[in-house]
């Protein structure tokens, strides 16, 4: 199908009802009664299908986690309270100390210092890798290597992965693979490549209105027959919840062995507003992936140094039309060279806002090296691409020409 035209049939009918309220219900509740003892132990056990409690489940979230996962085709998805919750409960649900993790690309901060100050006091090691360095990544494989974690788009060094490859890599190892599509949803669709989890902060484009934070982990079933990687020795942690729950397993394994204890819900409120942006979300990613390759070679004509991988010089421009063909995103970066010269820039600009936000309907823009990376190392700047002059922008559901005009207005000095 053309562009995301599925996608607009389906997220503004699944939200809104056919009868009574059409804007979906905030069900603003803690706790729920369940009315009689046998239903509380039903409740429990799994058998009858209601309302526990607001840190394991919220009906005004399930609506979310539904319309979420048939984004991605997946068997379910779990909501929780940011991008960064997502990706702690689909990693914490899976790793234990001594696993090993293999991360290839990017990489967002928060995930780059979970992965390194944080799980790594709790005995999780991970190594890094750039995207194009699939042999290094096939030989880093062990047999205590859990996940291998995949971005969709590097943020911010923009470099594309050959994600059917590195899926086949995955498979052929029997190893999980997670990819984070904050910057891509609708546009890669991951379980297809072969991914097995896929991760979202909503709070960028899905919500898209700087309204709600908030994060989703959206899980592939298990298939009962021929299911080779889940019913392995490496996953034998997640044995249990597949003999009980069969091809829906990684749900309740990300609930029990992480949502319950670690708590890092949805509120019902943040997931309503989370729905309002996804009525849009096609919309707004049809607008935006055009703009931006407006934005990237109007600015790259005019002589400044742009990196979007819809210019030719960028290394992965083939990779970009033949497997990015509904575009990567928000994102561009701009090299002014030095840190004084990109704070001149920016600070002459008037259209954008000055934030570490992406995805918005407005456009932001960011010194990288003084914010998100300050407390990086050189060598990690490095290889997170992080140079002395790099600004990250995000480009807004403005007029793509008045955004251009203001940044070549800030670039006369
Ligand atoms: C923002 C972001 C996150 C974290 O999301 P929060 O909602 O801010 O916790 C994770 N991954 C990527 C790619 C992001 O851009």
């Amino acid at each position: 199908m053309e562009k995301f035209e599925e996608f607009s049939t389906y997220f503004v009918q699944e939200t809104g009802a056919k009868e009574g309220a059409v804007s979906p219900v905030i069900t603003q509740s803690a706790s729920f009664g369940y009315g009689d003892c046998a239903t509380g132990e039903g409740i429990f056990d799994g058998s009858i299908k209601k309302p526990l409690y607001s840190r394991v489940g919220n009906p005004t979230t399930a609506k979310l986690e539904n319309i979420l996962a048939k984004m991605d085709g997946g068997i379910g998805a779990v909501c929780t309270s940011s991008g960064m919750a997502a990706t702690t409960l689909a990693v914490m649900s899976i790793v234990s100390a001594g696993d090993e993790i293999i991360s290839i690309g990017g990489l967002f901060g928060g995930t780059y210092a979970f992965f390194t100050e944080t799980l790594s006091r709790f005995g999780i090691r991970t190594s890094f890798y750039d995207v194009d360095e699939l042999e290094a990544i096939e030989a880093a494989i062990t047999d205590k290597t859990k996940i291998i974690f995949l971005e969709s788009v590097g943020n911010p060094n923009m470099r594309l992965p050959d994600i059917k490859a590195i899926a086949q890599i995955a498979s052929r190892h029997g190893v999980v693979l997670m990819v984070d599509n904050t910057i891509t949803p609708m546009s890669i669709k991951p379980l297809e490549l072969g991914a097995d989890i896929v991760v979202y902060s909503t709070t960028k484009i899905i919500c898209g209105n700087a309204s709600a934070l908030g994060g989703a982990a959206v899980f592939r079933a298990i298939e009962l027959e021929g299911e080779e990687k889940f019913k392995s020795e490496r996953y034998k942690d997640i044995h249990k919840f597949i003999n009980k729950m069969g091809k829906m397993a990684l749900i309740p394994n990300a609930k029990k062995r992480a949502m319950r204890d670690f708590g890092m819900s949805a509120s019902a409120f943040n997931s309503y507003l989370t729905m309002l942006g996804m009525e849009t979300l096609p919309l707004r990613m049809d607008r935006v992936v055009s703009s931006v390759e407006k934005v990237a070679i109007a600015l790259e004509k005019a002589g400044l140094n742009i990196n979007h991988p819809c210019l030719e010089a960028h290394p992965h421009h083939q990779r970009y039309h033949k497997e990015f063909s509904l575009g990567c995103g928000t994102l561009l970066t701009i090299d002014m060279g030095s840190k004084e010269k990109a704070f001149a820039f920016l600070d002459r600009t008037t259209l954008p806002i000055i934030t570490a936000n992406i995805g918005d309907s407005r456009t932001l823009a960011l010194h990288m090296g003084s914010t998100i990376y300050s407390d990086f190392n050189e060598e990690q700047k490095a290889f997170l691409g992080i140079t002395p002059g790099l600004i990250r922008v995000s480009i807004g559901l403005e007029n793509p020409q008045d955004i251009i005009n203001d940044f070549l207005q800030a670039a006369q000095f």
